[in-house]
């Protein structure tokens, strides 16, 4: 057999052997109360999660890379007014929206996260950007703005971000006595996520938010930070967060899921689900979602809701809010 055709055989066989019939991706919109939701507000949030899922899904169904899928999938939900990213995101206590997001892939650890930008129409991509072509993990302000200007990345009026809705919530939370800042989980408007497994046996995850309403200038939660908001590792879990960002930092929850994972050989259910209690019993509130290397999938909160949904090779849509 000549080399060339010994080589082919052997590159095909390798692939073949190591790509999987098991993929999938798991979105989320936000943890929180969400009980106020009309069912017209409810349609339209199940509509925009399902139609993005069977996207994204549709990518991995292709052959295409886990870390594309949640790209998409996340850029997405930031286009949307629904929820708290990109679009949609909600103020601060100056009336700015400041955006944070991350990307991971656990193929090679590559990692990217920015954070405090103000006029980014897609946070994701930038973050995904910032891990492919610089040196760095994390870009925050106006350094981030300059590099995404430097490569093209779609920059926009701060009108583009400009929404009624969220400017009554930032009214709301002043109003109130001792007013800090207030959890996007006791509003109806979430962050976003996105976990995948391809193909390939790579795992991904991606996670954008515009924080808390009247959150200070300059405050940055878990979403952008690797290991709290997103965590990806080939051959253990991708995790996405959502929730009271500065308890999910001080927890390291998403690398938490997976280390459970890994050293302590819990299932992604039972690990996933332990760590919302632990956080629960202090009051820190949220949910995640998870999905392993078999693409099994978790996505518990330990809030009234969570706009969440999957779909895997071995499951059905499924797209829940309570
Ligand atoms: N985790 C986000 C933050 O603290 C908010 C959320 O997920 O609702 O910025």
């Amino acid at each position: 057999m000549k080399v060339k055709t010994l080589l082919f055989l052997i590159i095909f066989q390798t692939s073949y052997i190591m790509s999987s019939d098991n993929f999938g991706i798991a979105v989320h919109g936000g943890a929180g109360v969400m009980k106020n939701l009309s069912e017209e507000q409810k349609q339209k949030i199940e509509n925009k999660i399902s139609d993005t899922l069977i996207k994204a899904y549709t990518i991995l169904e292709k052959g295409g890379s886990s870390i594309d899928a949640v790209e998409f999938a996340v850029a997405e939900l930031e286009d949307s007014p629904l929820f708290n990213a990109g679009k949609g995101s909600v103020y601060n206590s100056n009336g700015v929206q400041e955006m944070d997001a991350s990307i991971m892939s656990g193929k090679d650890r590559m990692a990217g996260a920015v954070a405090s930008i103000q006029r980014i129409k897609n946070p994701i991509k930038l973050a995904r950007k910032v891990a492919e072509s610089t040196e760095h993990v994390m870009l925050v302000g106006e350094g981030a703005e300059i590099f995404a200007k430097n490569i093209g990345e779609t920059i926009v009026d701060q009108d583009y971000f400009y929404s009624e809705k969220n400017l009554k919530r930032l009214k709301k939370a002043k109003a109130k006595k001792n007013a800090g800042i207030q959890s996007a989980t006791q509003d109806k408007i979430g962050t976003v996520g996105a976990v995948a497994l391809d193909i390939n046996g790579n795992i991904s995850a991606a996670t954008s938010t515009g924080g808390m309403t009247n959150k200070m200038p300059g405050r940055v939660g878990d979403s952008p930070i690797i290991g709290s908001g997103t965590w990806a590792q080939n051959g253990v879990c991708g995790v996405s967060s959502t929730g009271h960002g500065e308890y999910f930092i001080k927890y390291q929850v998403a690398r938490e899921v997976c280390a459970r994972i890994e050293y302590l050989d819990k299932n992604i259910r039972t690990s996933s689900k332990e760590i919302l209690n632990e956080l629960k019993n202090i009051d820190a509130e949220g949910g995640l979602i998870a999905i392993d290397s078999e693409a099994n999938i978790a996505m518990p909160f330990n809030t009234d809701g969570m706009i969440r949904g999957s779909i895997t090779s071995k499951s059905t849509l499924n797209v829940a809010i309570y």
